[in-house]
């Protein structure tokens, strides 16, 4: 069994994304600029931002965060946005979600310029993505497709078997790995909570990537031996040893799945880090669409 290290992936990814950041600075070409807008106060989406405002540090980008209250409306949201999209500074700009309940997510989405939408959310990416033009795979998918491609694991002709259907992974990841591409050309099943028979079809397949957000849910009674296994959920789980008083714990029963697999993905440590490695390369992107 070969872990898919996604700590160490994610960290080689910032490393080349660092010295592409260097050159473009030598050549006195401006730094890819990320900002970031998030609204209100949740304690876990401002761990997120900040997270993803270091990572932006670290690798030698600008950054900006804006911090608006819980009660801004959703025009004032809508003005910021449209202040994003028309600075000419700023490559790609991100919208933490969720948003509070009184500020209509899809009429946010759809305020992004496309070209600056490094979150790739907005339907005309995400229509892009479908047809396989350039475009910005989000974060999640698109980390997953390095993942497989960084080690190899070959997707062309395989049995593919993707439970849950959201907008941000199921979906997407079953419409990238159909296509032809480098890492595509599966033959795709998408599955979902009114699936019959969800065993059946997941014991015939070569690879499974799994987004419910039900801890261990794919047990190792379901899985046949070789398959490949990518764990996306992640679900805090109350555990009284840790000092947080939690614990991240995945889709996969990982240890039952870990013996009969040929790779599989932990969690923590998995898919999770690959995300903000692929908001910086999409950001990269930006700047060298926009500059190009
Ligand atoms: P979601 O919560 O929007 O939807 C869950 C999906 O699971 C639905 O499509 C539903 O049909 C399906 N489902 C539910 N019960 C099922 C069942 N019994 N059998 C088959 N399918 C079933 O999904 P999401 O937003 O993709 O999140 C899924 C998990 O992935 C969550 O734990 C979330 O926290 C995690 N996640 C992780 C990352 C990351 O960066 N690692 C990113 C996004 C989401």
């Amino acid at each position: 069994m070969i872990l898919l290290d996604g700590k160490k992936t994610s960290a080689d990814i910032k490393e080349e994304i660092a010295l592409e950041v260097g050159a473009l600075k030598r050549n006195e070409k401006k730094a890819p600029h990320l900002a970031a807008i998030i609204v209100g106060n949740d304690g876990a989406s401002l761990t997120y931002v900040n997270a993803k405002v270091k990572a932006c540090e670290r690798v030698g980008f600008e950054s900006t965060l804006i911090q608006l209250p819980e009660e801004t409306t959703e025009a004032e949201l809508l003005n910021e946005i449209e202040i994003l999209n028309v600075d000419n500074d700023i490559d790609g700009f991100i919208v933490q979600l969720p948003l509070p309940k009184h500020i209509d997510e899809q009429k946010v989405l759809l305020a992004v310029d496309p070209a600056k939408d490094v979150d790739g959310f907005h339907p005309e990416n995400v229509g892009r993505m479908a047809l396989n033009l350039p475009t910005f795979i989000s974060a999640t998918p698109f980390g997953i497709l390095e993942l497989l491609d960084r080690y190899e694991v070959e997707t062309s002709g395989k049995n593919v078997v993707v439970i849950g259907r959201s907008h941000i992974v199921g979906s997407p990841m079953s419409i990238l790995l159909s296509q032809k591409r480098k890492v595509g050309n599966a033959t795709v099943t998408l599955t979902h909570s009114r699936t019959q028979n969800l065993e059946a079809i997941t014991k015939e397949a070569d690879i499974i990537v799994a987004a419910i957000g039900i801890p261990e849910f794919l047990k190792g009674n379901m899985v046949k031996d070789g398959v490949v296994v990518i764990d996306v959920g992640i679900t805090r789980v109350a555990d009284a040893s840790k000092k947080s008083g939690f614990r991240l714990v995945g889709d996969v029963a990982f240890d039952e799945v870990a013996e009969k697999s040929s790779f599989i993905t932990p969690v923590p440590g998995g898919v999770g880090p690959m995300t903000i490695a692929m908001l910086l390369k999409n950001t990269l992107i930006a700047n060298k669409r926009r500059n190009s």
